[in-house]
């Protein structure tokens, strides 16, 4: 079996070609550079293009390692001009990831996991059945073939911001999760910096620390509801971590990242809506630096909840913005094509239907 260059770290793949393909180590240093910068810089696709190497390497490269192994199968376009693809894993399974461009970047959200294993009642990926943790090449792939689709190969970054908010809970994939980040912030390589990558989690207490000490990316919390007894209802998760603790973690990370911790609060009508949410909302915000984004529901065929009014939306926001704490109305995109938050699902069915 070859090994898939997009599971390796920058060391890893420096004792790979050391150990495995035989390079010497006068030369290393300077094959890294090449190989590094031709995959992730210049979106190489395939060694026998690789033409600043002597040919016999060449050969033995592509014998020995493979690029790409994932592929997109479909693409549909939002009238909003959202992408969202389906991509095809070399195991058959399916994931979608979006594009959604805006005026001043363009944002890729990639996913974690093929299905998931919460069953977030607003979530349409919720009602799929986790089937596994992706590798690091396989969530690497995700942002390799949206910049070869979108030609992104020039230092004019088109996919700017990369953020974790696709199918899966990315905190409970942390392994493969931390080496796909480190490849994608490899200034080598895709240079992604901290500050264009946003780990998203449903908040999974127990790995928000060790994100803290080795991702370092921003976080955001997908939180919902300012209290444990309505997040239970909503959020099954929140029966084993409860906000407390998640307050808890989230004091660390802010501690040791220095960067306001983002919750995302999706507003649905009659739930966790009120002025009495807002209120407990702000009380929480109080104790780390934090922001709120506050996410028009999407819907989908079969969902129970129904997306709170827009003025509702701007008074709950008001509120937050008058006891001094910063809140954001974050705009739908890619609905129409179910690309939007919380709209994304594959094949995999749960045993059980969802209601
Ligand atoms: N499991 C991680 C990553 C998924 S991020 C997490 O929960 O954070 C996807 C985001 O979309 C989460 O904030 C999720 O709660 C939100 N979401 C889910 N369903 C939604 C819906 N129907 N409308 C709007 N946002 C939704």
């Amino acid at each position: 079996m070859k090994q898939n260059l997009l599971d390796l770290n920058y060391e890893d793949l420096k004792s790979f070609l050391e150990n495995r393909i035989g390079i010497e180590e006068k030369k290393l240093n300077m094959r890294m550079q090449q190989i590094f910068t031709a995959v992730y810089q210049k979106g190489l696709s395939g060694f026998e293009n690789l033409t600043t190497i002597p040919l016999d390497l060449r050969k033995k490269l592509s014998e020995n390692i493979s690029l790409n192994e994932s592929k997109i199968v479909e693409t549909h376009e939002s009238t909003d001009g959202t992408l969202k693809f389906l991509v095809k894993l070399s195991d058959g399974n399916k994931v979608e990831c979006v594009f959604i461009p805006e005026k001043t970047r363009g944002t890729i959200c990639v996913s974690s996991q093929v299905g998931c294993s919460l069953t977030c009642t607003f979530c349409r990926s919720g009602t799929q059945r986790l089937v596994k943790n992706l590798t690091a090449s396989e969530i690497v792939s995700q942002i390799m073939l949206v910049k070869n689709k979108l030609k992104d190969w020039t230092d004019q970054k088109i996919v700017s911001n990369i953020v974790f908010m696709g199918q899966g809970e990315p905190l409970i994939n942390m392994k493969n999760l931390k080496t796909a980040i480190q490849i994608l912030k490899d200034k080598r390589g895709l240079n992604y910096g901290n500050k264009k990558i946003t780990v998203s989690t449903s908040g999974i207490a127990n790995k928000i620390s060790e994100a803290a000490d080795e991702i370092g990316t921003y976080l955001a919390l997908s939180l919902h509801a300012p209290n444990d007894k309505l997040r239970e209802e909503i959020m099954p998760i929140n029966k084993k971590f409860k906000i407390k603790d998640l307050i808890q973690q989230l004091k660390y990370y802010t501690s040791i990242v220095k960067e306001p911790i983002f919750l995302e609060y999706v507003m649905l009508k009659g739930v966790n809506d009120t002025e009495e949410c807002a209120k407990q909302l702000v009380k929480l915000m109080a104790q780390f630096p934090s922001k709120v984004n506050l996410i028009e529901f999407n819907s989908w065929p079969g969902v129970k909840f129904e997306p709170t009014e827009r003025k509702n939306i701007e008074k709950f926001s008001k509120y937050i913005q008058d006891k001094g704490y910063m809140s954001f109305i974050r705009r739908s995109r890619g609905d129409d094509v179910l690309a939007a938050c919380g709209q994304l699902r594959t094949e995999s069915e749960k045993k059980s239907k969802p209601n």
